[in-house]
């Protein structure tokens, strides 16, 4: 960030000058901030163009318009922006945080970390926000001095949302606030926030295009219904396309702005001077009025039943357990038919994380599949007919 916009951050926002810094040592960027450095450094990560390839709710291959990790990843960093510079807080940060916030997922969405974490019951389990952080912090090598990005203390916090007590402890400082029960970093809480507005709408955006949920049903939302009616009164003889869309932006706006308000009141109310004022307090201070959390609710509870629990969401779902469970089995019954390169991963960083099993290797290559890999994979080891 520029000398500019740095002195135009509120007091409480993450400054890079004052970065707990990086596991490995490195000479400051000359051109750009440490958070920048960090952001740049995940979008040219494997991980991060595999995103592109993974399910956020409709997989891959189910038609070209759906959402994939990567398009719910911009959209949330497009979201997360905006409420910073809105609040004064750390853009870059925010910015980094956002694009890392998934690079941990599995191939098949939710189905498949639930597949993957089912597998791994005996081995410490499976657990994407975690996994996202062992992406950055061991899985990418691509720098001589180092495994992972190295990307400074704030980022990597930022990344793992939650965590239990053991492996907190085994994680040292960035473990600590587990712990210690402190909040992390402003624009880490808002980047959790910008998740959920992005996922809730967009999802509600897919469903409908893909005809599982319907504009009637959702009337019964009044999130919904007060955007729709605005804007079939304004507007005559719309297509239900543009209704959608007409309504659905509606819809960020209002959460934006309510997140965006009901912050800075938060903010002003719990009187934090400082980034670790904020740390210190006793609970988030970026989040949504009561009625928009009620209101989100309803919204997230009309998704859960109608859209996620959809028969034919539920086909897919079916399938992908049946092909992450089936890798991991054949994996682990024979390691041999593990290719090299997942070996390869293997001896050159798990032996620091003192994670060096085959079951944390096999999920670890199983969870860096795109779904379409992960499929191919599966005929590759299943099917007589096709070339290994
Ligand atoms: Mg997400």
């Amino acid at each position: 960030m520029t000398e500019d916009g740095e002195t135009k951050l509120a007091p409480y926002a993450s400054q890079a000058e004052a970065s707990r810094g990086r596991e490995y040592k490195e000479d400051s960027p000359s051109q750009r901030s440490e958070y920048q450095r960090d952001r740049d450094r995940i979008v040219h990560c494997g991980a991060f163009r595999r995103l592109e390839y993974k399910t956020q709710v409709f997989v891959n291959h189910e038609g070209d318009m759906f959402r994939t990790r990567l398009t719910h990843t911009i959209e949330v960093a497009q979201i997360a922006r905006s409420i910073a510079r809105a609040l004064k807080l750390n853009e870059d940060l925010t910015e980094a945080i956002a694009l890392a916030h998934d690079l941990g997922h599995t191939p098949f969405g939710h189905a498949g970390q639930d597949a993957l974490n089912t597998c791994m019951r005996e081995h410490g389990g499976f657990e994407h926000n975690f996994q996202s952080l062992r992406v950055v912090t061991v899985l990418e090598q691509r720098y001589a001095e180092f495994d992972g990005l190295n990307l400074t203390f704030e980022s990597c916090e930022g990344v793992l949302k939650h965590c239990n007590k053991e492996r907190a402890k085994a994680l040292g400082p960035l473990g600590q606030r587990f712990l210690t029960r402190e909040q992390p970093s402003l624009e880490a809480q808002l980047a959790n926030a910008a998740d959920e507005i992005a996922y809730n709408n967009h999802d509600t955006d897919d469903g409908l295009r893909a005809g599982m949920i319907s504009i009637e049903q959702l009337r019964s939302l009044p999130i919904f219904s007060c955007y729709f009616d605005e804007v079939v009164a304004k507007y005559r003889n719309l297509s239900d396309r543009r209704i959608t869309h007409e309504v659905i932006r509606r819809m960020i706006n209002a959460q934006v702005n309510d997140l965006i308000a009901t912050s800075q009141n938060n903010l002003q109310e719990a009187g934090v001077e400082s980034a670790d004022a904020v740390r210190q307090f006793g609970k988030p201070l970026i989040g949504f009025s009561e009625d928009m959390a009620e209101l989100n609710l309803e919204l997230k509870r009309f998704l859960r039943d109608k859209l996620y629990c959809h028969y034919r969401v539920k086909r897919m779902t079916n399938k992908a357990a049946k092909v992450i469970s089936g890798l991991y089995e054949a994996f682990i019954n024979d390691s041999q038919l593990l290719p090299d390169s997942a070996y390869g991963l293997a001896d050159e960083s798990n032996h620091r994380h003192h994670e060096n099993t085959t079951p944390r290797i096999v999920a670890d290559y199983i969870a860096g599949m795109t779904d379409r890999f992960a499929i191919t994979e599966y005929a590759r080891i299943f099917d007589p007919r096709e070339l290994t």
